[in-house]
């Protein structure tokens, strides 16, 4: 066994009920005094209930999904205005993406409180978009200082929004298994967060207005992104990267619809993933795991669902074949990716097309 492992540091608080107190203690323990607090329109009342007791001089509220260029320009503009010392992001992924926009050009420091299961608090990852293109990269200085976990802020995410933002979270772990630096500590980390994922969104569904489900899908969430922050994007993160940008899909859902198509294509050449990836869903085929999982959670289906046409198809998989990682376990073409994406789009099981 050898491999290269970095760990990254980070403070994690986790506990339902607890933000509140949490938040006032990390901010403390930062000694900011004006703190920028960024939470989306959706958002913001809930990020107003735990955020009342800190030394607030600005609340920011323009969040947009990709953080284009020129939200993230208004963003550090106005934590320039202020003389912010800290940021504390409340919301789901678009709003920590905003948070590290500003951190990525200023250095300060961020508080995350992640509403959704989507892990960007976890990474050192960063993305912008100009127009259509998304860009993304690797920058230490965005990565949170501390995170807070509490369920009991993810009650109000509705539950088809949960098992979407869920199965994205489920994509960092199946990916994370074969990603260009995938190694044992992050296959240890994926395997138990796929098994609390299922856990705990087969309760959100069965009980959404349940703490323990909630806790479990949020547990899951850091596994999955710590294990996502070290090895890397794969053949999964590779396809969903070009199809948001370039199509404008929304993300969680086109995670939540695309795994299946590469799990179906790469498990085959892949017999250790297959094994963990089976073995955390307790199934014999990984593959037959996820089906079961997603019917349970009448999980999203086809790209043609959130916009993705045909006839984008070839494009798209002109797109995509020049990043996929040459350590990919199967060597990839681009009929093979336009068979994925054609499958993907009019969502036929993937054990009969792939
Ligand atoms: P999002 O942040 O846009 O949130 C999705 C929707 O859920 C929004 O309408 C939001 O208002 C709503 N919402 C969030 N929390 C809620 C709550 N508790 N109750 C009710 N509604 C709530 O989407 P997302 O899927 O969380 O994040 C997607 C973005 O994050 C993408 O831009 C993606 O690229 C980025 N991302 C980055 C990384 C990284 O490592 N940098 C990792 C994952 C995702």
């Amino acid at each position: 066994m050898r491999f290269l492992h970095d760990s990254l540091p980070q403070r994690i608080c986790f506990g339902s009920g607890e933000a509140a107190a949490s938040l006032q203690r990390e901010i403390a323990n930062l000694r900011a005094s004006k703190v920028m607090v960024i939470a989306a329109k959706a958002e913001a009342d809930l990020a107003e209930s735990i955020t009342t007791n800190l030394p607030v001089a600005l609340r920011h509220d323009d969040v947009v999904m990709h953080v284009p260029v020129e939200v993230a320009e208004r963003a550090r503009q106005a934590a320039a205005d202020n003389d912010i010392d800290a940021l504390v992001s409340v919301g789901g992924g678009s709003t920590t993406g905003l948070a590290k926009a500003i951190a990525m050009a200023t250095g300060l420091p961020i508080v995350a409180v992640p509403t959704t299961y989507a892990g960007s608090e976890a990474t050192p990852v960063w993305g912008l978009t100009e127009g259509a293109r998304k860009t993304t990269g690797v920058d230490r200085r965005v990565l949170p200082r501390v995170i807070i976990y509490d369920a009991a802020l993810t009650l109000t995410l509705p539950v088809s929004m949960s098992v979407a933002s869920g199965l994205n979270a489920l994509a960092h772990c199946v990916d994370s298994m074969w990603a260009p630096n995938a190694d044992p500590i992050n296959s240890a980390f994926a395997a138990e967060g796929i098994r609390s994922l299922q856990a705990g969104l087969q309760k959100v569904v069965a009980e959404p207005a349940g703490i323990e489900g909630r806790e479990h899908a949020l547990y899951a969430a850091y596994l999955s992104a710590v294990a996502f922050a070290s090895a890397g994007s794969g053949l999964h993160h590779k396809i969903c990267h070009v199809l948001g940008g370039a199509y404008n899909l929304p993300h969680a859902q086109t995670h939540a619809t695309v795994l299946p198509y590469v799990l179906a294509f790469n498990a085959p050449a892949a017999p250790e993933a297959e094994r963990r990836i089976a073995g955390a869903f307790g199934t014999t085929l990984a593959i037959d795991g996820l089906q079961d999982l997603r019917r349970e959670l009448d999980a999203p289906r086809a790209l043609r669902d959130y916009g993705f046409t045909e006839d984008a198809i070839p494009a798209a998989a002109d797109a995509i074949l020049p990043a996929v990682p040459p350590s990919n376990p199967r060597p990839v073409t681009a009929d093979d990716l336009r068979r994925l994406l054609r499958a993907a789009w009019s969502g036929t099981d993937p054990r009969e097309a792939i």
